[in-house]
């Protein structure tokens, strides 16, 4: 008699094997079977840009580990910012893969990374109330499938031990659009009143959570909507922060 169980179970494994292949994500070596959600083999690993030494107001490398310049000048609206990598090189492409092909092998791996960076605040961010998202518009979501995140910010809270909230704040216009050709200054007023604050945030601590910060233009809107809402403060947390700063533009 033919064993069918077995034969379909090998076959089902080769098939998930074929969907998930547990091979590193650079060199595409095969990974061992035992490091959980691994994105990359050792040596690879190596090759991502950690992000040591950084403003830590807005995040940005600073061989010093000193506030930058644009931060003493024009101080942002949240008070501090935490991320994993410089946005470069083989974070970029990792992020990139996860967020426009929703591969859920990858999403586990950067989940992982992002509860780390949770478990490291713990203590120094001790005093935060709610963790959340940043709301991606609708027509944009829709598009993509998913609002990568989401479950960013439920790993980062996970790590922190505070809470997630995922509808705290509500995405009105599609910004993009609507800022088009218009002035810095009026492109902020646009993009701030393009989300409206659903929760109750009033004297709350809070953390944005989002994959990578780059202009923090949308970041510095969604953190003034909070703070006009009545929160106490606002604090960022990012996989990875783009090397060069370009706030407000
Ligand atoms: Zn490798
Ligand atoms: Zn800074």
């Amino acid at each position: 008699m033919i064993q069918v169980r077995p034969l379909l179970e090998s076959t089902l494994s080769g098939v998930v094997n074929a969907l998930f292949p547990d091979r590193c994500f650079e060199c595409q070596c095969r990974l061992a079977p035992s490091s959980e959600a691994a994105l990359l083999c050792d040596d690879c690993a190596d090759l991502l840009p950690a992000l040591e030494m950084s403003c830590p107001r807005c995040g940005v490398p600073m061989s010093n580990g000193q506030l930058c310049g644009q931060c003493i000048a024009r101080p942002p609206k949240w008070r501090a910012a935490a991320a994993v990598w410089c946005y470069e090189g083989l974070s970029k492409a990792l992020i990139q893969r996860y967020k426009f092909r929703g591969e859920l092998r990858y999403e586990r791996g950067l989940l992982q990374v992002m509860g780390e960076l949770g478990r490291r605040y713990r203590q120094s961010w001790a005093d935060v109330d709610m963790v959340l998202p940043v709301a991606l518009h609708p027509l944009r979501r829709a598009r993509r499938g998913f609002n990568q995140s989401e479950p960013l910010a439920m790993a980062f809270a996970e790590g922190l031990g505070a809470r997630c909230v995922m509808t705290a704040v509500e995405r009105q216009r599609h910004t993009r659009h609507l800022a088009y050709g218009l002035s810095r200054k009026e492109r902020r007023r646009v993009v701030r009143r393009a989300f409206s604050v659903v929760e109750d945030v009033r004297d709350k601590h809070l953390v944005l959570v989002d994959d990578v910060m780059t202009s923090g233009a949308t970041l510095e809107a969604l953190s003034d909507a909070l703070l006009k809402a009545g929160a106490a403060s606002v604090r960022l947390a990012v996989l990875a922060r783009t090397p060069a700063p370009h706030r407000g533009s």
